[in-house]
């Protein structure tokens, strides 16, 4: 019996790396909800509407319609990556320049409504892991099972720090975890879905754990 997955928390606490090992073991689709912010958010800074002093709100609102978000298996490297409107832009929405805007454009209701019902059309027939801020407590508040993951903003930064490195962008320590801190704000004070652990979500702590006792007692809580 296949079932929905909700992982839910904090900006890099290694969501999307457990919950693609996951879907993988169990023959699931996984869904980045985060990469479908970042698609809008990468949208607006390439039509001009956003940028460190300003943001035309009422101009993406009403370019929503013409955004289209959709997901393209790639075999190679064993998950899907997003596309808007038809071209790849999975290298493009990892940036620290998109993690900048992403959690202002996700604080908007109409960018969410749009969203949220992609997200759960996607999941309608089960068998999904789905990894964001607000799956078990809006998109999928019957998921079976529920998971929500915390560690230090330190750790976290350390990990994208780690990761901004390999991909060759030029970033220090001390802009990574100011962004990390300043996501963490906005996700959890905006008015619309609020990052908050759903009240049947288990807490996992990886700051100490490695992803192999991380997937393990995923795994086993997946199988129960
Ligand atoms: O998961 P990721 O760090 O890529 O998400 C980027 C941003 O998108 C988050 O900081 C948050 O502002 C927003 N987001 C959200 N709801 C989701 C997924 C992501 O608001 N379900």
């Amino acid at each position: 019996n296949k079932i929905t997955i909700a992982i839910d928390g904090f900006s890099s606490t290694g969501k999307s790396t457990v919950a693609k090992q996951l879907a993988k073991a169990l023959g699931y689709i996984y869904v980045d909800t985060g990469a479908m912010y970042r698609a809008v958010t990468f949208y607006a800074m390439d039509r001009g509407l956003i940028n460190e002093s300003d943001f035309n709100v009422e101009a993406l609102i009403y370019q929503l319609p013409k955004i289209s978000i959709s997901f393209k298996f790639n075999e190679a490297l064993g998950f899907a990556e997003v596309y808007l409107n038809g071209k790849n832009i999975e290298k493009k929405i990892r940036t620290l320049e998109v993690s900048s805007f992403v959690s202002k454009v996700a604080a908007i209701s109409e960018v969410r409504q749009k969203l949220v019902e992609q997200q759960q059309k996607m999941g309608q027939d089960k068998g999904v892991v789905m990894d964001g801020r607000d799956i078990g407590t809006v998109v999928f508040p019957e998921a079976e099972l529920k998971l929500f993951m915390t560690a230090s903003a330190e750790t976290r930064a350390k990990r994208r720090y780690q990761e901004l490195l390999e991909r060759g962008e030029q970033v220090s320590y001390e802009d990574v975890l100011a962004n990390v801190q300043e996501r963490d704000h906005i996700d959890s004070t905006r008015e619309d879905s609020p990052l908050t652990k759903a009240k049947d979500a288990i807490e996992i702590d990886n700051s100490n754990m490695t992803l192999d006792e991380q997937f393990n007692k995923i795994f086993q809580l997946a199988n129960m």
